[in-house]
């Protein structure tokens, strides 16, 4: 037996014991969309979200949603109401951003290998560039002046510090992303003197972090790697993307992050700025933190076999649809991700079982030796922390499967 990771405190069964999201049961949800697997996210649960963490940091801090962690339309237009602005990290990212009603002052663009097509879209509507090079500012500084429009640049600032304990790590050393340190301060006075609208930095140290003196810490380092950078240009930055970082727990063993904690020692460091950042303001930029949580993928069992002596349940799911769960996008070692019987919510566990997908590749598994209820052919298995990294950074094509259905509830 192999544990799986923590069920989300906020699931509950009805008095049948089916999962509920929404208020609703997730096997008529499942028959309404008329086929499986699909996902599901809650609304109330994103809202719910944004607002633990609007209690839990200083008001004068933004809040970003960097949407590579789910571009599901409806979800997007949801977020545009309780989110200050989106960080996307490609033209068609920019572009749902705008479809969603977000306004491009609100909107970042950040990301490696932006081509000429994206940057000329961006300086157009408007939208600000984390330029990632020097080359690439020059390139956005040439197509401002071809479009006589001046470009917002914020310049995307390689620390030379990571985020302690992060699952992906984005600064420290050689790294595609951003300019390192040492190089920003002659760039931002070459963008200065181009004529361009200076928006300031974005330092991105890490993702996925379950360590709240970690993020704190970075966090600190962002401040006075910014106030550092900023007395060297001789001005003050209008905005400071501090990154984000807040992880979700998917694996046994692991926490929630104590945001609380984080928000707190960030009030402090506020308030104890360096004077150059004194009239600066602040965002964060989360993704899974805000999404991952709201979601469920639900598939449906298909078969069930015995092999020397083992339980598999196969489903008509995999990691088509949730590569992250099967272990397969970004992680050394495969573990559980949180895993139930959806029509045996809350029951006592009863027979080791694995639980497959449907693709013909040992890579396929969504549950290995996990101990859940009995399930046969025809129930609903269900893998949670779904909504970030699942439908849009899973191969949908792969064996000619095809897309799981998404749905916002
Ligand atoms: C991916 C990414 C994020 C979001 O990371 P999460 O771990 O989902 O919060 C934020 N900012 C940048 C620049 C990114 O590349």
């Amino acid at each position: 037996m192999k544990a799986f990771g923590p069920i989300p405190a906020d699931f509950v069964a009805d008095p049948q014991q089916m999962l509920l999201i929404g208020g609703q049961r997730v096997d008529i949800l499942a028959d309404q969309a008329g086929d499986t697997p699909l996902f599901l996210y809650d609304s109330a649960m994103l809202t719910a979200r944004a607002a633990e963490w609007r209690a839990a940091f200083p008001p004068e801090v933004q809040l970003h949603y960097a949407m590579k962690a789910n571009p599901f339309a409806p979800l997007l237009a949801h977020m545009a109401f309780i989110v200050d602005g989106f960080d996307v990290a490609s033209g068609g990212e920019m572009a749902a951003a705008l479809a969603a009603g977000v306004a491009a002052e609100h909107i970042s663009f950040a990301g490696p290998g932006k081509r000429e097509r994206e940057l000329e879209a961006a300086i157009a509507a408007g939208v600000t560039l984390n330029v990632e090079s020097a080359g690439e500012a020059e390139r956005a500084l040439a197509i401002s002046a071809n479009l006589g429009m001046q470009a917002k640049l914020a310049v995307r600032v390689n620390p030379g510090f990571d985020l302690k304990g992060s699952g992906m790590k984005m600064g420290g050393g050689a790294k595609p992303f951003g300019v390192d340190a040492a190089m920003v301060p002659d760039l931002v006075r070459e963008i200065l003197a181009a004529g361009a609208d200076w928006r300031g930095f974005h330092i991105f140290a890490g993702s996925q972090a379950l360590g709240a003196e970690a993020i704190a810490d970075t966090q600190a380092q962002t401040m006075a790697l910014a106030a550092d950078l900023a007395s060297d240009i001789g001005e003050a930055p209008p905005l400071v993307n501090l990154g984000g970082g807040l992880g979700v727990p998917y694996f046994s063993g692991d926490s929630a992050v104590d945001i609380r904690l984080v928000g707190a020692r960030l009030a402090d460091q506020l308030a104890a700025r360096p004077r150059i950042l004194r009239g600066s303001r602040f965002a964060m930029e989360l993704g899974r933190w805000l999404v991952a949580e709201a979601g469920i993928y639900v598939t449906r069992i298909v078969d069930r076999k015995t092999s020397h002596g083992d339980i598999f349940l196969v489903t008509d799911g995999g990691l088509h649809h949730q590569l992250a769960a099967s272990g397969n996008f970004g992680t050394v070692i495969r573990r559980n991700y949180p895993i139930a019987v959806a029509g045996k919510f809350g029951a006592e566990p009863q027979e080791v079982v694995s639980v497959v997908g449907c693709l013909c590749t040992p890579l396929d598994r969504l549950g290995d030796q996990v101990h859940l209820p009995t399930a046969d052919v025809g129930d609903l298995i269900v893998l949670f922390q779904a909504g970030a990294y699942g439908a849009s950074a899973s191969p949908a094509q792969f064996l000619g499967q095809g897309a799981a259905s998404e749905y916002l509830v």
